[in-house]
């Protein structure tokens, strides 16, 4: 790796832990593990004092517990960990701090501990909020648990809060989607992400459409709810700034904004990834997976990793940048593919940068094919 690395001014800490698996995710979570959660902070801060000494770190802009299910770690622990990043790093006092939350583990006493550990924005995993959908994901939480714990941290002091949706499931109609659409947004939250599902090999839900036990979801049907949410999301004051995320004014996620502008962000914990950089060249590495077995690992908890040659590296940012509403300021070497996406529709031209159209946000894998 270069000694010129950029340093790392965002982080990232998996918490691999959830109540249940849901049908769709193929994330690295695991439940029934939570007797480990003691065990694994004590990792979680062994790597950390690692890689403070290892690797430059600079002023951190941002800090994002993600899962896995951060919320369910029990206060005790959650404010340990968030204490000691804030003891260990130099984390700015305007940072953003962000914590998923799943609506089932948000109760007052955690919500207290994030609050007191410097945590100001709350990502909530609703989903959805109809019932057959909720099935469908196989998601143990309802709606009235949802609209609680979005209360709950209301109440309390949340003044940032970003709520997950998804969309094309199975049996979820247009209206229904409409619905969920219209109840979240009735909530008023600062940002919303709406997610297509997809059927991910090695998931229960891949098995059972595979067998034939949940229908297809037309892909008219998909365009129609994707042509909701734009609609309704932009009638209530909220951007599309990525893919798939939409926030008010001022409220887009910073900590997802170093990775789509291939910031170097450093990911602690088990399965987490982290980028570098010395702005030619960039390098990409990973921990062992398995929550057991990254505590035995730790601090050598790297599973693999790879090196991106600069023309790799400069296509990933082009690809990642052109996620976003705003574009990128194109690195030299691409003029016949933007040119060939910009006649396709996928892009345009603004003050020097590319941009992508409407279409091209909708239809991004085509511009990432294109690229890449
Ligand atoms: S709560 Fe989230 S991370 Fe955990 S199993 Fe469900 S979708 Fe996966």
């Amino acid at each position: 790796m270069s000694a010129d690395l950029r340093s790392f001014r965002h982080l990232y800490v998996h918490i691999p832990f959830c109540k249940h698996k849901c049908g769709y995710c193929d994330f690295n979570a695991y439940a029934g593990m939570d007797r480990l959660m003691p065990d694994y902070v004590d990792a979680l801060e062994r790597e950390l004092l690692f890689a403070r000494e290892r690797y430059p770190f600079q002023q951190l802009e941002t800090v994002y517990l993600g899962g896995g299910t951060p919320s369910l770690l029990p206060a005790d622990l959650i404010a340990r960990l968030l204490g000691f990043i804030r003891a260990t790093f130099n984390v700015a006092p305007d940072a953003e701090l962000t914590l998923e939350a799943n609506p089932a583990s948000t109760d007052e006493a955690r919500a207290a501990a994030w609050l007191e550990g410097g945590v100001n924005r709350l990502s909530l995993g609703v989903q959805g909020f109809d019932p057959r959908a909720l099935a469908v994901l196989e998601r143990k939480t309802d709606a009235a648990q949802a609209g609680r714990a979005y209360q709950l941290a209301r109440t309390m002091g949340f003044t940032n809060i970003s709520v997950d949706l998804i969309y094309a499931v199975p049996y979820q109609s247009r209206d229904t989607w409409l619905d969920t659409l219209r109840r979240a947004i009735a909530w008023a939250p600062e940002h919303v992400s709406t997610y297509c599902l997809s059927f991910e090999e090695g998931t229960l839900l891949h098995r059972r459409r595979a067998q034939g036990r949940v229908p297809e979801v037309e892909t008219d049907l998909q365009w129609d709810q994707l042509d909701a949410a734009c609609a309704e999301l932009e009638a209530g004051g909220y951007h599309r700034y990525e893919v798939s995320n939409w926030a008010r004014p001022g409220f887009e996620s910073r900590h997802n904004q170093a990775y789509w502008r291939c910031r170097p962000v450093y990911g602690a914990g088990a399965g987490a990834h982290s980028y570098a950089t010395d702005g030619v060249a960039a390098w990409r590495w990973w921990n062992v997976a398995r929550p057991r077995d990254y505590i035995a690992a730790v601090p050598a908890a790297r599973a693999d990793g790879e090196e991106l040659a600069p023309r790799h590296a400069a296509a990933e940012s082009l690809m990642l940048g052109l996620r976003t509403a705003a574009g990128v300021n194109p690195p030299p070497g691409f003029e016949s593919e933007l040119a060939e996406l910009a006649r396709a529709g996928l892009v345009d031209r603004v003050d020097g940068r590319v941009v992508p159209t409407r279409r091209g946000l909708d239809l991004h894998n085509q511009i990432a094919l294109a690229v890449l």
